[in-house]
C-alpha cells in the first residue's frame, strides 16, 4: 500500500469491522479531513494516487479509531452541510440533521414573500435553521436565541462563515424575560430538546457525544414546547406563526399545546421518511 487509494480501502475495512454505517462515506470524509481536502472535490480524487505522507496516515488512522469508538463523523470532520450551507460543528453543539430541513421547507412554503420579515429561531445552536431561512427569505431582522456558551461559540463562527446578518440573543427560553427581549415576529422557529426520559436511556452511541442540554426535553419530551408557547406567544404578530421540529409521534401532543393556547390552522408536516417532523400554528 503506497497510495491514498490503498489507505482509504484499509480505513474502510476497519470501519466495516467495527460495525460503522456508511463506511465508504465515513472513510472518504475522514481521509479528506486528514488530507485537508474536501472529499467531494476533484482534488480529492486526484490525491488518491499520490504517495502517502506518514503524518497524514497517522492522522487518518487516529480519526478512524475515534470513529469506531462512536465519535460522530460530523464532529471529527468539524463541519457539516445543511440546506446547502456549511456549518462548523463540534462537541457542545447539536449536529445539523437532514430531518431539520423539513422545518426550513415548511417555513419557506408558508412565509409571506411580499414583505420583509422579522424572524426568531429559538434554541438556535449552530444557527442552521436561521441561516437557511435567511438565504431564502427577505428578513428585516433575524434573531437566534441560545443559552449554551459552547453552542454560542460555534454560532458566532457560523455567522461569519455564512456571511449572515443574524443577531444573537443569549438567553434561557424557559424564562419570560428572554421572550420580552425579542421584537414581535412574523415567524418563530425552534428545534428544541425533545427526547423523552426513555429516549435518553436508549441513545445511539454517536448521539451520546452531543450535548444533553440540546436533547433532553423532560419526561415526556414536551417541556420546551410548553415553555416556548407560553413565553413566546405574545412575540408573534397576528397572522404570524410558530414552526417547531418535533420527535416521531409527538404531533398530536404538540398540536394540542398550540390549540390550547389559541393558535389556529395548526398542522403537522412530514419529513423525507414520511414521519411528522414539523408542527406549525398561526396566531389569531
Ligand atoms: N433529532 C435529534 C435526535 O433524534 C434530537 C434533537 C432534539 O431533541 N431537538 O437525536
Amino acid at each position: 500500500m503506497t497510495d491514498y487509494a490503498g489507505l482509504l480501502k484499509q480505513g474502510t475495512a476497519g470501519l466495516e469491522k467495527a460495525g460503522v454505517e456508511d463506511i465508504e462515506l465515513n472513510a472518504r470524509e475522514l481521509l479528506g479531513k486528514a488530507l485537508g481536502i474536501n472529499c467531494r472535490s476533484r482534488d480529492f480524487d486526484a490525491a488518491l494516487n499520490r504517495q502517502i505522507d506518514p503524518q497524514v496516515q497517522r492522522e487518518f488512522e487516529n480519526l478512524c479509531k475515534r470513529r469506531t469508538e462512536g465519535e460522530p463523523l460530523q464532529y471529527l470532520v468539524g463541519e457539516w452541510e445543511f440546506y446547502g450551507l456549511t456549518f462548523k460543528v463540534g462537541e457542545g453543539v447539536l449536529i445539523p440533521r437532514q430531518d431539520t430541513e423539513t422545518v426550513v421547507d415548511t417555513v419557506l412554503k408558508k412565509a409571506p414573500k411580499d414583505r420583509k420579515l422579522t424572524v426568531a429561531d429559538l434554541c438556535t445552536g449552530s444557527g442552521c435553521i436561521a441561516m437557511a431561512l435567511e438565504k431564502h427569505l427577505d428578513c428585516r431582522q433575524l434573531i437566534g436565541v441560545e443559552l449554551s456558551d459552547k453552542a454560542l461559540g460555534f454560532l458566532q463562527h457560523n455567522i461569519k462563515l455564512n456571511d449572515s446578518k443574524m443577531q444573537v440573543l443569549k438567553g434561557d427560553i424557559t424564562l419570560k424575560q428572554t421572550a420580552q427581549q425579542l421584537p414581535v415576529c412574523d415567524v418563530i422557529t425552534a428545534n428544541p430538546p425533545y427526547l423523552t426520559r426513555r429516549d435518553m436511556e436508549e441513545l445511539q452511541k454517536e448521539v451520546t457525544f452531543e450535548p444533553r442540554s440540546a436533547l433532553y426535553g423532560g419526561d415526556d419530551g414536551l417541556d420546551f414546547y410548553r415553555h416556548i408557547v407560553i413565553n413566546f406567544k405574545d412575540r408573534i404578530k397576528p397572522g404570524g406563526f410558530f414552526a417547531f421540529e418535533i420527535g416521531a409521534g409527538m404531533e398530536e401532543d404538540v398540536m394540542t399545546i398550540l390549540v390550547r393556547h389559541g393558535f389556529e390552522n395548526v398542522r403537522a408536516s412530514k419529513d423525507a421518511c414520511g414521519i411528522f417532523r414539523c408542527v406549525t400554528g398561526y396566531k389569531k
